[in-house]
């Protein structure tokens, strides 16, 4: 027997995915950091963006880039969100790189990466809008001086996180003030600034569209390769997969039930009140899955299914064709924000399809 609820993971459609747009972004002299932070750093999906040309790996968690270290997988590891003072050794020790938007905390790196006695690569973040990490840019100039004359530290470039928080868009002008920074930098310190890293999956409209990306030259994409889709308006891009990883759950109830509840109506489970619906019999299902599974609010049904509501463990949906059998499994689209529930969830398996011409094979016929 499968385990259930499961992850299916599709390792071809995820480096199709990654390898399309390395190649759609070389043409624009920009290069893909493959983001795993939804993946709770996991070997395999690695491994799929490394085949796919992905020119290095980013994490927001010292565990998982830690994981994929001891996993073998080899490739250059960014640690995408500023590293906490407490993390300071485990970050030079396990990432080639971190973002930083704090001296106090490259200072620490410094002194940690001194003692370890090699050198860590930092990457500074400057605020361009979205009100998330960032260096003001009026402050840029002096935390460069300052990490310059840090021991053991290499300022590797600059980048910025936009659409995160407060969905500020990637434009030509946030852009531009990017590439007019690393050249301000460049001129000012006689130091070249190897990296610019522009944003996230939701650069990817700007870059499509954009006449000039000026000295943008890395992005770090992690929703687009795994599911598909930019950021800003969630739209499918062309030629990539949008159900590289589906989520499956089995059905352990069945049976037709009004859809009004009976007695004095207060607050469920999680505070809310259910919404009244006409006084009707459907056919209604449990599946054992619930909220410490997924985010149920980012499921998308098959056709035919309607869900109702839901819980710690239990999703109730009705399906328009009748009684669904009581074992049967069901698969559902996952949004981003339940496909990062549903990766660090312990009770969701995982099952890998290998990206091998056997499955392609299998799809075809
Ligand atoms: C999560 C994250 C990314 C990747 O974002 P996607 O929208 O998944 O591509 C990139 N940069 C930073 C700093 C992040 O936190």
């Amino acid at each position: 027997m499968m385990l259930a609820p499961r992850l299916e993971i599709d390792l071809g459609k995820i480096q199709h995915n990654a390898r399309t747009l390395v190649e759609r972004l070389a043409k624009r002299d920009i290069s893909v950091t493959g983001v795993t932070k939804a993946t709770l750093g996991s070997p395999e999906i690695a491994h799929a963006m490394l085949l796919a040309g992905v020119s290095g790996l980013g994490d927001s968690r010292i565990e998982n880039i830690e994981a994929m270290r001891s996993s073998n997988v080899s490739a250059r590891m960014s640690l995408i969100r500023s590293p906490m003072l407490s993390q300071a050794k485990r970050v030079v020790t396990s990432a080639d790189v971190s973002f930083n938007t704090e001296l106090e905390v490259i200072r620490r790196l410094s002194l940690e990466a001194g003692n370890l006695d090699r050198t860590h690569a930092v990457v500074l973040m400057v605020e361009l809008g979205d009100l998330r990490e960032g260096i003001m840019p009026a402050d840029l100039m002096a935390a460069v001086s300052e990490t310059l004359n840090l021991p053991n530290i290499v300022l590797k470039g600059i980048g910025t996180n936009l659409a995160c928080r407060c969905g500020a868009s990637p434009d030509d002008t946030n852009m531009g003030e990017l590439s007019r920074l690393a050249a301000l930098v460049e001129a000012t310190f006689d130091s070249s600034v190897e990296i610019v890293s522009g944003g996230n999956s939701a650069n990817l409209e700007w870059v499509f569209s954009s006449e000039n990306t000026g000295r943008v030259n890395n992005l770090r994409l992690g929703e687009s390769i795994l599911l598909g889709r930019e950021a800003l308006h969630r739209n499918a891009i062309d030629g990539l997969h949008t159900d590289a990883i589906t989520l499956v759950a089995e059905v352990v109830e069945s049976k037709f039930k009004p859809t009004q509840p009976t007695g004095e109506l207060a607050q469920n489970a999680f505070g809310d009140c259910p919404e009244l619906v006409d006084r009707v019999t459907v056919a209604q299902a449990i599946l054992a899955l619930g909220v410490q599974d997924v985010d149920l609010g980012g499921l998308q049904p098959p056709k035919g299914i309607e869900i109702l509501g839901g819980s710690s463990d239990h999703l109730v949906l009705t399906s328009a064709a009748g009684k669904l059998p009581v074992g049967a499994e069901m698969t559902f689209q996952l949004d981003y924000s339940a496909l990062l529930r549903a990766m660090t969830s312990p009770f969701v398996g995982k099952s890998y399809q290998p990206a091998s011409n056997v499955t392609n094979l299998r799809r075809i016929a």
